[in-house]
């Protein structure tokens, strides 16, 4: 079993719905154990034009899944919560990032592990220190350090 922690986000058609339902399926997966989901978090859209605040929250699971399994796990649950897929960054019902999955380290075409850019998103880190606040990334470098340097501005956590 892998322990992995995955970010969930929303900003459309009422995203703490969204969320929730999100780790429903989640947690009613065969192959996904949820163990822990941090608080919701409000915070404002990043990407192009006027969009809605977005929720978001961290969750911890446990699966033996390989990496693009588990991958294409969140994909199907973000497709059945209507998800479409428009412009980069645009609005959406449901994104799903893999964040961690165990100590792994991977770069291919369709998955990078650990997240590429959660290192500097502040509604990534402070959920995730929420659930996990002694977590050491893949490259040794503790998440207690990158708080540090990511200030929560503009992040309520509800
Ligand atoms: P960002 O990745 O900056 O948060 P996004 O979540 O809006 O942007 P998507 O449109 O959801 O991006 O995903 C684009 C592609 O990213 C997916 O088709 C997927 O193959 C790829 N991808 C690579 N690494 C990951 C990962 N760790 N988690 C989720 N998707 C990933
Ligand atoms: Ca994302
Ligand atoms: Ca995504």
């Amino acid at each position: 079993m892998t322990r992995c922690f995955i970010g969930l986000g929303s900003n459309l058609n009422d995203p703490a719905k969204q969320i929730r339902a999100a780790l429903a399926a989640l947690s009613a997966h065969a192959d996904i154990a949820l163990t822990h989901s941090s608080s919701l978090y409000r915070n404002p859209a990043i990407g192009p034009g006027e969009q809605p605040d977005y929720l978001n929250a961290v969750a911890e699971v446990t699966t033996a899944l390989k990496p693009l399994a588990l991958l294409h796990a969140l994909q199907a649950i973000e497709t059945h919560q209507g998800r479409i897929r428009t412009i980069h960054w645009g609005a959406r019902t449901l994104d799903l990032d893999l964040l961690l999955f165990g100590d792994e380290t991977l770069a291919t075409a369709e998955l990078i592990v650990p997240h590429p850019h959660m290192t500097a998103r502040n509604f990534v880190l402070y959920p995730l220190f929420e659930i996990a606040p002694e977590l050491v990334l893949p490259d040794g470098t503790s998440l207690r350090a990158l708080l540090d340097c990511c200030p929560d501005i503009g992040l309520q956590r509800l």
